[in-house]
């Protein structure tokens, strides 16, 4: 059997494998509460504070689109015409054109168009995040965190970039399968190194102090099952308003943590609730789950670039004769780019089962439907989230129940174990 036929056989059997792996570890049995219900809920909150969230959402919305649409149609136009190969070209041409040059300067090149044509989106959205007082961290602040980022991304570009072309050149027929492989141990060790390497860049982070709440977030994770060493603050404060708290990593560099604004705006039965969810994402494995599935989805991709890429009509479009090539990375990057454009509503969904999941352990960890209710007042007030938005903006993107999704199913678990 040829290479492509084998790449066929590969890609076929990611797809199962990711396939079942969404069946058996997403929870798809849990159907969101009743409409009627989520609209009672929508009417227990105050008029003024819906009105603000949706104000604040639609002054976001039509920069937020338009980022979209311009990042996708600059992706075609570097990747659909011989515009983005003459990028890589003219990166590697100071160093007489070497592949390494080509394929580390010339890729990260391109990332950087892509990313400098949003930037005037970013801007948009950080003005609309001041106006409302959501940011608080200023212009400056802004543009270190701007350029933070871009460093980051540029170090894991170069190695990424370096480490696949690397990989083609030795294994010219069969580079699909180490790129897969690569592709998926990248996705496991950013997982793992990511919140231990790259967090602590954009905040610092401190043990939470002692006090009658910490001990009972860790009397919380012992009762619950799930060892958690510390709970950590993060100084979101200088940078937002927003309330939050996360858990990352695996094993050992698992950790919970909550943002400084959590502790200061909220109650602790509040924390607690928000706690006890992130426990349960602890408990139900979902960021190892999460890191699965995204390992067999990059295997994948890799596997299907190179099988649609060496489709002679986008070969000839891109203006390259393989797409091994590095002048061929922007044919990679727009077919990446329309793959995450239409994948995004199939995350969003696993995403939104996973986390009603994680409600319902925090509903029956804490057994407090009251605190876990007005925390959900809390942070759709502070972060001005929609309660109820736009069902094909919901469909779209969102990653959380929406707010009164999430009120309702505490006001139906309250009402099951009442009775
Ligand atoms: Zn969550």
């Amino acid at each position: 059997m040829s290479p492509r036929g084998w790449a066929l056989l590969t890609l076929a059997g990611l797809g199962v494998a990711l396939v079942v792996a969404a069946l058996v570890l997403i929870p798809w049995q849990r159907p969101p509460a009743p409409r009627a219900d989520q609209l009672a809920a929508l009417r227990d909150l105050p008029t003024e504070q819906v009105e603000r969230a949706r104000q604040f959402r639609s002054a976001l919305r039509p920069g937020g689109w338009a980022a979209l649409g311009v990042g996708l149609l600059v992706a075609l136009a570097l990747g659909l015409t011989p515009l983005g190969s003459r990028l890589v070209e003219l990166a590697g041409r100071p160093f007489g054109g070497h592949w390494i040059a080509q394929a580390i300067l010339g890729g990260l090149a391109v990332v950087l168009v892509a990313d400098l044509v949003t930037l005037p989106f970013s801007a948009w959205r950080h003005s609309v995040l001041t106006r409302y007082g959501l940011a608080t961290n200023g212009w400056g602040g802004w543009a270190v965190d701007l350029l933070k980022s871009y460093a980051v991304s540029a170090v894991i570009g170069a190695v990424a970039l370096l480490g696949f072309y690397t990989v083609v050149r030795l294994a010219p027929r069969w580079w699909w399968a180490f790129g897969a492989a690569g592709a998926a141990t990248l996705v496991a060790l950013l997982s793992f190194v990511l919140p231990v390497l790259v967090e602590p860049v954009f905040n610092r982070f401190r043990p939470m102090e002692p006090s009658p709440l910490r001990s009972q977030l860790m009397e919380l994770a012992e009762r619950d099952g799930v060892p958690v060493r510390d709970v950590l603050v993060a100084d979101a404060s200088r940078r937002t308003r927003a309330v939050n708290a996360y858990v990352s990593g695996l094993g050992p560099t698992r950790r919970v943590v909550v943002y400084d604004n959590l502790l200061r705006e909220a109650t602790p039965a509040e924390v607690t609730a928000v706690v006890a969810h992130e426990l349960g994402h602890a408990r139900d494995r979902d960021v190892p789950v999460g890191t699965l599935t995204g390992a067999l989805g990059a295997a994948a991709a890799v596997v299907a670039l190179y099988l649609i890429g060496s489709w002679p009509p986008l070969l000839r479009l891109a203006g390259v004769d393989s797409v091994a090539q590095p002048r061929a990375f922007p044919l990679l990057l727009a077919l990446v780019t329309v793959a995450g454009l239409v994948f995004a509503p199939v995350q969003a969904l696993m995403s939104r089962r996973v986390e009603a999941r994680a409600d319902a352990h925090a509903l029956a960890l804490t057994g407090d439907p009251a605190a876990f209710e007005s925390m959900q007042r809390r942070l759709s007030a502070v972060n001005l989230s929609d309660p109820d938005p736009p069902r094909w903006e919901y469909l779209y993107s969102a990653s959380h129940p929406s707010t009164v999704e999430r009120i309702a199913a505490a006001r139906a678990y309250a009402r099951k174990v009442s009775r």
